[in-house]
């Protein structure tokens, strides 16, 4: 049943390329798209995987998906922090601070981060269970602990990286459209715009019943400023983020997944 519900997933993304990339693009994603498949399909084990990529790019509903079907463990960075945040917590105050500076990435981001990861990773290795490390690492000050992560629990080889595309216009468009369950260990993701996506009831939580809320850092103030916080958005994920995914191909520390374009992703929609 999983294989065959994987197997539509990545069929249909191969359908949609045909229909819409160059060919040299489209040999190349049809070959990374089977591959995949192959990997869910004939792996005894299956591996972890980071996934990267643009702000709106589908990470969070793809990580969800697959969780559902493989039983993987979803480690959000962002989840895990704004959760910090949200609960007041001694941790979450010092984020807050660093997050009102847009500082990500100074010494203490990099320690705590690194503090609330190890629990988890701890926890996942002695239940023998596999993650999904939705956006992260989200700068190269990261990887030197990716590394440490990998080497620690022998990941070489049990790693692989996908890298979901999408065209800007989409991509800014569900940003600026998604609302989240307020459910701290729901944090189901929304859309406003896409009537697929939207909850059943308005403003309302289809799989807990919490309120829907629009995240801090997706809301800007009062709407005024979406071009600018798009802006900024996509500055980070240049200045920050793509060096990472480039760093992971160009190391060949992780076999990569480029697959295109994510908007496929949403065709099969099982929440
Ligand atoms: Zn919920």
């Amino acid at each position: 049943m999983k294989t065959v519900s994987i197997s539509i997933f990545i069929l249909t993304l191969i359908v949609f390329a045909i229909t819409s990339l160059s060919s040299e693009e489209l040999h190349k994603n049809i070959s990374q798209s089977e591959k995949l498949l192959s990997l869910f399909k004939n792996s005894k084990e299956l591996p972890n995987i980071i996934i990267l990529g643009k702000p709106g790019a589908g990470k969070s509903t793809l990580s969800k998906k697959l969780c559902r079907q493989y039983n993987y463990v979803h480690l959000s960075i962002g989840d895990i922090h704004r959760n910090e945040c949200r609960s007041k917590t001694m941790i979450g105050l010092k984020i807050q601070k660093n997050g009102k500076n847009k500082d990500f990435f100074n010494e203490e981001m990099i320690q705590i981060t690194r503090e609330l990861l190890d629990k988890r990773f701890d926890e996942i290795y002695q239940n023998n269970q596999r993650f999904i490390l939705d956006n992260f690492p989200t700068d190269l000050k990261y990887l030197p602990y990716m590394q440490e992560v990998i080497d620690r629990y022998q990941l070489k080889n049990r790693i692989i990286l996908i890298v979901p595309e999408v065209t800007d216009i989409t991509a800014k468009k569900r940003v600026f459209s998604r609302t989240i369950c307020s459910n701290m260990s729901c944090n189901q993701v929304y859309s406003l715009d896409n009537k697929k996506f939207s909850s059943k009831k308005p403003g309302i939580c289809n799989q807990c019943g919490y309120k829907l809320i629009q995240r801090l850092d997706d809301k800007g103030e009062n709407w005024l400023n979406i071009e600018k916080l798009w802006k900024e958005k996509m500055f980070t994920y240049e200045k920050s983020i793509l060096p990472v995914i480039k760093h992971l191909i160009k190391s060949k520390k992780v076999e990569t997944f480029i697959i295109l374009p994510s908007s496929t992703l949403f065709s099969n929609n099982n929440r």
